[in-house]
């Protein structure tokens, strides 16, 4: 397929060959906005002084995430897989070894790039032993390196807690025992 060349004609007329009245508009919207910005209380200003100030985070917000852990604080995930499956933005990582358990498995590596969450919470959701949560209501700390922003095993578990779910819930029998 043949590729086309557009050609634009150059402006004739002075006016805009010297570009003069837009750069005159332009400067027309800079002075109105910084008037208005110095005069007019500032309301229309969005951005904020952080972080002497702070934004007013909503009611319902979540905060970072927390891997929850067991009577002898070890952690209860399980290295299922189900959360990095299920997150949109792929910003779970988990290397899974193995327990003394031959049933159960745990994370070697459990990491959460905490500038590619979308904060939708799938991840809580998915997980089948409440073994990560979302309600610690704590933002992320701005970070002078994008790798900073990783939270690995350690520094979600130091915000993690007892669990009050049962590991391994009540087992395949539960229709049974509730008979
Ligand atoms: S909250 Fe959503 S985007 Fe963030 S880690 Fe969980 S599943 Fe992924
Ligand atoms: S879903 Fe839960 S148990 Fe499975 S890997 Fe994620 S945190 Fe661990």
């Amino acid at each position: 397929m043949a590729i086309g060349v557009k050609v634009v004609a150059r402006p004739r007329d002075l006016g805009q060959q010297a570009y003069v009245p837009a750069l005159v508009k332009g400067l027309g919207v800079t002075m109105r906005h910084f008037f208005d910005n110095l005069f007019g209380g500032g309301k229309h200003i969005v951005t904020i002084q952080y972080p002497e100030e702070r934004a007013v985070y909503p009611k319902r917000y979540r905060g970072l995430h927390r891997l929850m852990v067991r009577e002898d604080g070890s952690v209860r995930c399980v290295a299922c897989m189900c959360c990095p499956t299920v997150c949109p933005a792929h910003c779970i990582t988990i290397l899974a070894e193995q327990t003394g358990n031959p049933n159960e498995k745990r994370p070697r590596v459990f990491e959460i790039d905490e500038l590619r969450c979308v904060v939708c919470g799938l991840c809580v959701e998915a997980c089948p032993c409440d073994a990560i949560r979302m309600d610690t209501g704590i933002w992320s700390s701005p970070v002078a390196l994008r790798g900073d922003a990783v939270q690995g095993k350690a520094d979600l578990m130091k915000r993690g807690a007892l669990s009050t779910a049962v590991q391994g819930g009540a087992g395949g029998d539960w229709r049974d025992k509730q008979r």
